[in-house]
C-alpha cells in the first residue's frame, strides 16, 4: 500500500503536505518551492508542461496554458460565472454536448476535470520522488462552498490521476484542523480563507479532541484574481489616458500586464509603493511604448476595498448561522496568500476587536490540515473527530416553482434524511424527482443537480401515494438521492445523472489515456521547456527585426537571418544539446536587436522622454523572452 497524501489543489497555487510522526510537513517542489503553480500547458506536439515551468509560459503559449481551472471545475458554459471570464481568458473555452465547459487548443478538446488531473499527476510524482515511496491516496481539500458537481469533478480529476481520494474536505476546516492539532487549542475559531479565486469563512468549535464545523459561507468567485484586474484596468486606463492606445482588448497584452499587477499587488502588502514596469507593451510607428508607472497601497485600497467590503456580509451570515457573536470566537485564522493584504487584516481586526493569529503560514496551512486528516483516517491518530456541515440545503422541486429543503445548510455531515411526498392526479403513475441545491425559496433559482423519475407508482387518488425520497450526503460532501413508492415497497433504482460532470466511462478513458501519456511526458519534459523557449525566441526576434530591417544596417543583418533559418530547422526535428545552443544564442541576439532599436529610435523617430514606455511587436505577437 502507497502513502496517503494531503493536498490543497488551489486556483492559483497547490500545496502537498505528509504526517512525519505527530508532524505535518510541506513536500517542496523539485525547484525548493513549497506551493506549486496550479498551470498546466501543452507544448509542440501535445507534450503536458506543468506547475513552475507551465506558468512561464503563460504569456509567451497563452493559447495552450491553461490556469484558473479551479473557477470553471463542474461548472455549466452557460452559467453566469462562466460568461463573465470568458472574455478574460487568453485560452479558449468550448461547450460540450451537454454544455460542460471544455477547454480547446488546436484539434484538442479537454474537461476540467483532465487539466486537474494533469496537475495532480504531477504533484504525485512530485511527492513519490521527495518521500521515496509510492503515493496512492489522498485527502484533498476543496473551498466549503463547492457544490456536489464541483466536488465530484474535483475526485473524478483525482481518479483520471490514479489517485484514491480518501477524503474530500473543506479547506477552511483542514486550516482549523492543522491550527487546533499543532497547538493544542480549544474554543471558537474563525477561518478567513481568501484564496485566488475564491473566498470562504467557517467558524469551528474544537473542544476535547473534536473538531465540529458550526456554519460556513462563501464564494467561489471573489479572490485575489479581482484584486489584480482591478489594477489592470487602472492601468491601462492611465496608459490609454497618456498615449490614446487601448489595450484591454488584447489578451496577450492583457496577461502581461496581470502578471506584473498580481506582483505590485503582492509587494503592497509589504511596502507603501512600487513601480510597475513593462517594456515594449506596444509599437507603432511612431516607435515603442512601455508602461512605467507607481502604484501605492493608499491607491491599491481604493481600487479594491468593495472587494473586501463584499465579504463582510459572509462573515455575519456565518456567525448567524453558527449562533454565535462576534465577541465569542477565540481566534481567527488566515488562509490563502491574499490575506497577507494589509487591508484585510485592518479589516478583520476591526470587524472581531482583537489581533489574528500571525503564526500560521496562510499557503501551507490547508495542506497541512489534510495531511492531519489522511492521518486520522489511517488510524494514526486517534483522539481526533472531525464533524464537518454540508455548505448549501439540499431539496427537491414541488409544484409551483418551489424548493422543498430536505437538508438545510449548516448540517453535519455524513448525514441521511428522509422526507415523504405525494401526487397532484389521480392515478398518477410516475413521479418526476428535480434535485436541487441552494438557498433560493424558487426552485429555478437554485442550481440543479440532476432528474430522475419514480415510476410504476400504485394507482392511487391524487394525495394518497406516500413517496418517501432520501437524500444521504457521505463524509466527501457528496450527495445520492433516491426515492421509494411506500404503497408498493418499491424503490426505484435510481442514481442521479449529475447534471455537470463526466460519466465512468469517460473517466475510464481518460486514466487509460493519462498512463498512456505518462512515460512519454516525463521524458520530452525538459526538451519540450527548451522547445517552447526557442519557439518564442524565434518569433520574438523575427517579428521585431522584419518589422525594422529596413532601417538596420545590412552588415548586422546577418547573424539574425543565421539564427532564424538554423532556429527553425532545428525545430523541425529537435536535439536538446542544439536547441540549448540556440536558446543562447538567441537571447544575445535579443539584447543586440533591443540596443539597434534604441540607436535608431534615438537617431530618427520620434524622441521619447527617457522613463516613457519603449515598444517592439506589435499587439498580437509575443515579444518578450522567457525570464
Ligand atoms: P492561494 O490560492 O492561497 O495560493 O492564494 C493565492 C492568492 O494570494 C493570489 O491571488 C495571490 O496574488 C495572493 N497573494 C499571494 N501573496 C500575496 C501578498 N503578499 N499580498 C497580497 N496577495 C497575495
Amino acid at each position: 500500500m502507497g502513502k496517503t497524501i494531503g493536498i490543497d489543489l488551489g486556483t492559483t497555487n497547490s500545496c502537498v503536505a505528509y504526517m512525519e510522526g505527530a508532524e505535518a510537513k510541506v513536500v517542496p517542489s523539485a525547484g525548493g518551492a513549497r506551493t506549486t503553480p496550479s498551470v498546466v500547458a501543452f507544448g509542440n506536439g501535445g507534450n503536458r508542461i506543468l506547475g513552475h515551468t507551465a506558468k512561464r509560459q503563460i504569456i509567451t503559449n497563452p493559447k495552450k496554458t491553461f490556469f484558473s481551472i479551479k473557477r470553471l471545475i463542474g461548472r455549466k458554459y452557460d452559467s453566469p460565472v462562466i460568461r463573465e471570464l470568458l472574455p478574460k481568458l487568453p485560452f479558449e473555452i468550448v461547450p460540450a454536448e451537454n454544455r460542460d465547459v471544455r477547454l480547446k487548443f488546436e484539434e484538442t478538446i479537454l474537461a476540467p476535470q483532465e487539466i486537474s488531473a494533469y496537475l495532480l499527476m504531477h504533484l504525485k510524482e512530485n511527492a513519490e520522488e521527495y518521500l521515496d515511496e509510492p503515493v496512492d491516496t489522498a485527502v484533498i481539500t476543496v473551498p466549503a462552498n463547492f457544490d456536489d458537481s464541483q466536488r465530484q469533478a474535483t475526485k473524478d480529476a483525482a481518479t483520471i490521476a490514479g489517485l484514491k481520494v480518501a477524503r474530500i474536505i473543506n479547506e477552511p476546516t483542514a486550516a482549523c484542523l492543522a491550527y487546533g492539532f499543532h497547538h493544542k487549542k480549544e474554543g471558537k475559531v474563525f477561518v478567513y480563507d481568501f484564496g485566488g479565486g475564491t473566498f470562504d469563512v467557517s467558524i469551528l468549535e474544537i473542544g476535547e479532541g473534536v473538531f465540529k464545523v458550526l456554519s460556513t459561507r462563501g464564494d467561489s468567485f471573489l479572490g485575489g484574481n479581482d484584486f489584480d484586474r482591478r489594477i489592470v484596468d487602472w492601468i491601462l486606463k492611465l496608459f490609454q489616458e497618456k498615449n490614446g492606445i487601448d489595450l484591454s482588448n488584447d489578451p496577450f497584452v492583457y496577461q502581461r500586464v496581470l502578471e506584473v499587477a498580481e506582483k505590485a499587488k503582492m509587494e503592497l502588502s509589504f511596502v507603501q509603493e512600487t513601480e510597475i514596469n513593462l517594456p515594449y507593451v506596444y509599437v507603432d510607428d511612431k516607435g515603442p511604448k512601455h508602461i512605467v508607472m507607481t502604484l501605492t497601497r493608499g491607491v491599491l485600497e481604493e481600487l479594491t476595498e468593495d472587494l473586501v467590503e463584499r465579504t463582510v456580509p459572509y462573515i455575519q451570515e456565518a456567525l448567524d448561522g453558527a449562533k454565535i457573536r462576534k465577541d465569542e470566537i477565540n481566534d481567527v485564522i488566515l488562509v490563502g496568500g491574499q490575506t497577507r493584504m494589509p487591508l484585510i487584516k485592518d479589516h478583520l481586526k476591526r470587524f472581531f476587536g482583537h489581533d489574528l493569529r500571525a503564526d500560521i503560514n496562510p499557503d501551507e496551512v490547508v495542506a497541512m490540515g489534510a495531511a492531519v486528516q489522511s492521518a486520522i483516517l489511517q488510524g494514526e491518530i486517534k483522539d481526533i473527530v472531525l464533524l464537518d456541515v454540508t455548505p448549501l440545503s439540499l431539496g427537491i422541486e414541488t409544484k409551483g416553482d418551489s424548493f422543498t429543503r430536505i437538508i438545510p445548510m449548516n448540517s453535519t455531515i455524513p448525514i441521511k434524511k428522509q422526507k415523504t411526498f405525494t401526487t397532484v392526479v389521480d392515478n398518477q403513475s410516475v413521479v418526476k424527482i428535480h434535485v436541487l441545491q441552494g438557498e433560493r425559496e424558487i426552485a429555478s433559482e437554485n442550481r440543479s443537480l440532476g432528474y430522475f423519475e419514480l415510476v410504476d407508482i400504485a394507482p392511487a387518488p391524487k394525495g394518497m401515494p406516500q413517496i418517501i425520497v432520501t437524500f444521504e450526503i457521505d463524509a466527501d460532501g457528496i450527495v445520492q438521492v433516491s426515492a421509494k413508492d411506500k404503497a408498493s415497497g418499491y424503490e426505484q433504482k435510481i442514481r442521479i445523472n449529475p447534471s455537470s460532470g463526466l460519466s465512468s466511462e469517460e473517466i475510464r478513458r481518460m486514466v487509460a489515456e493519462a498512463d498512456k501519456f505518462k512515460e512519454n511526458d516525463i521524458q520530452k519534459k525538459n526538451l519540450n521547456r527548451e522547445v517552447s523557449a526557442l519557439t518564442t525566441l524565434l518569433d520574438s526576434i523575427s517579428h521585431s527585426f522584419n518589422n525594422l530591417k529596413e532601417r538596420i544596417a545590412v552588415e548586422k543583418r546577418s547573424p539574425f537571418e543565421d539564427f532564424f533559418s538554423q532556429g527553425r530547422s532545428a525545430l523541425e526535428r529537435p536535439d536538446l544539446e542544439l536547441i540549448k545552443r540556440l536558446r543562447t544564442e538567441g537571447e544575445m541576439l535579443q539584447e543586440k536587436l533591443y540596443e539597434i532599436i534604441n540607436e535608431i529610435y534615438s537617431k530618427g523617430a520620434p524622441v521619447q522622454a527617457p522613463s516613457d514606455p519603449v515598444t517592439i511587436g506589435d499587439d498580437t505577437e509575443p515579444i518578450e523572452k522567457e525570464p
